[in-house]
């Protein structure tokens, strides 16, 4: 496990020391004209083989390139980020520096392997022939991405294209625009735009870009923007990587221990505000543990964020106020329909700030339970068989991550084996995602296609099958006109090949 996620769900920090100015030094948005798009994406499509061609050692100097510029800009990325939503410089390190640097360390450790010709069996019916598989990019990618965690999410996937030699068009979301600022500082900075371009703007821009006829597509967002995406990929055949959201359910079983599960789940849940895809969406304990838990889930709330937290610097802001009162709906719903809130519930209308709030007696069918949260709300549902929690999962969208706390490895795999996620932690929250051996993403609505390491490379690449054909062979010998001593062999091959 990466060493901030060893340390940091078991201390409590207190930060005191630097936090950025809210005077931004970035530069503003810059957008440009569907001409220029167009004129860019031709450049690239233009420029690709040569891209294409380069040797491991060039893809990994470019990728240190942008990991020392991305070093280079660390406090200014601090900035923006407490900028766009008051982000506090330790949760950027650990969430959106981190990973980034760390896939692209992966990523240059291992890529001599992955780039590798993969040789394969030749069949007997193919003697005199041998086989291999090709690595070829897709070759000119476009990335669309969230702003929720605005580098992480732009530069991870841009590691895993550029990686596999494609040429790149990022468009970063118009929520965080001192992030996407910095990152096109960055991008310009690393990488000539005939080969690597951000593009800031926002749904006109998107759809700009998605009318052109990329190789790839590689999308992160929501799933009703998803199957716009999807839509329009279709429409020139491009294949598409869809990482989407969803509702990930989180299960403490009666062998858990409440005191771990607690604390991975109150820092899971409002790490960047609840502003997380993998963020636990709602919780089912067991009957027999939701008192202790209830008291544990509080105290940690308490722990990591002050008796008030919209006075600690550690805790971030919604994104904006569209977010903010979309959250409030859902709440407002649910209360209507007899939830209550047992923690939190403080509000500041002018900040954006909702406290992290905890309800009860939440019904299945507010829009708390069938819509994605992606806020600091968590409601809290008790049971006594599992089976009923599978049966209610099992009734929704197949989540993007499901989460077990559980000391009994046979409940444990009962879940696993009955229920469907694109990832999951057993005792942890979130933290699948920091391991670059694992595939990354979602199945079916929560995503299509997996990111990071190995996989991230694999969805840029083209598995290009080719024959070698170094002698006959015996297929030769049945071509036209066919008789009977070629059915002889036909016959023959079919049996016994
Ligand atoms: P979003 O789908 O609204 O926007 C994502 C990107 O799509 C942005 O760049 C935006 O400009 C663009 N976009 C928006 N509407 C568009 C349209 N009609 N046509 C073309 N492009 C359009 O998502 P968001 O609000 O930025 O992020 C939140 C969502 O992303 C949540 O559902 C969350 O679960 C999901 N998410 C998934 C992952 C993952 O790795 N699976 C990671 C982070 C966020």
């Amino acid at each position: 496990m990466p060493w901030p996620f060893i340390f940091f769900p078991f201390a409590v920090f207190r930060f005191s020391f630097y936090l950025p100015s809210m005077e931004s030094s970035i530069s503003r948005s810059q957008t440009r004209s569907i001409e220029s798009i167009t004129a860019l994406f031709e450049q690239q499509k233009q420029h690709q083989y040569e891209v294409a061609r380069s040797s491991v050692r060039a893809r990994i100097k470019k990728l240190k390139r942008l990991k020392n510029c991305i070093l280079k800009y660390r406090s200014q990325i601090q900035e923006a980020l407490y900028n766009d939503f008051r982000k506090h410089p330790s949760e950027v390190d650990m969430t959106e520096i981190y990973p980034t640097t760390s896939e692209i360390k992966h990523t240059c450790a291992h890529l001599k392997d992955w780039m590798c010709d993969e040789k394969v069996v030749t069949p007997i019916a193919l003697l005199g022939s041998t086989s291999y598989i090709h690595k070829e990019p897709k070759g000119v990618v476009l990335i669309i991405s969230p702003w929720n965690f605005p580098i992480n999410l732009t530069f991870g996937p841009l590691v895993s294209a550029i990686a596999a030699g494609n040429c790149v068009i990022l468009k970063p979301s118009e929520h965080t625009p001192h992030a996407s600022s910095i990152m096109r500082k960055i991008v310009e900075e690393c990488f000539d735009e005939k080969e690597v371009a951000l593009v800031e703007g926002a749904v006109e821009t998107a759809q700009q870009l998605l009318s052109l006829p990329f190789n790839h597509i590689f999308f992160t967002g929501s799933p009703a923007v998803g199957k716009i995406v999807m839509g329009a990929a279709a429409k020139n055949l491009a294949s598409v990587t869809l990482e989407l959201g969803g509702k990930s359910p989180t299960i403490v079983d009666e062998t858990a221990s409440v005191d771990v599960a607690a604390r991975r789940i109150a820092w899971g849940k409002f790490v960047n505000n609840g502003q997380i895809c993998i963020a636990p969406d709602y919780v089912f304990v067991h009957k027999s543990k939701m008192p202790a838990f209830k008291d544990k889930i509080k105290s940690y709330i308490h722990k990591f964020y002050s008796e008030d937290p919209s006075q600690e610097v550690s805790y971030a802001r919604m994104v904006n106020n569209n977010h903010y009162k979309r959250v409030l709906g859902y709440q407002e719903d649910a209360i209507n329909k007899g939830a209550h809130v047992i923690h939190g519930g403080k509000t500041k209308h002018e900040e954006d700030y909702i406290e992290p709030t905890l309800l009860e007696n939440v019904p299945m069918d507010s829009e708390l339970m069938t819509e994605e949260i992606f806020g600091p709300l968590l409601p809290l549902h008790s049971y006594e068989n599992i089976d009923d929690v599978i049966k209610i999962i099992n009734g929704r969208e197949k989540p993007l991550a499901l989460y077990i706390y559980s000391r009994n490895k046979k409940k444990i795999n009962h879940i696993l084996n009955n229920t469907r996620a694109g990832g999951s932690c057993i005792n942890h929250t979130g933290v699948h995602f920091y391991n670059t051996h694992l595939p990354f993403g979602g199945s079916n609505n929560s995503g299509i296609g997996k990111a990071g390491g190995k996989a991230g490379f694999d969805a840029f690449t083209n598995n290009r099958g080719i024959l070698k054909q170094n002698m006959p062979n015996a297929l030769e010998l049945l071509t036209p006109p066919y008789n009977n001593f070629k059915q002889k062999l036909i016959d023959f091959t079919i049996k016994y090949l």
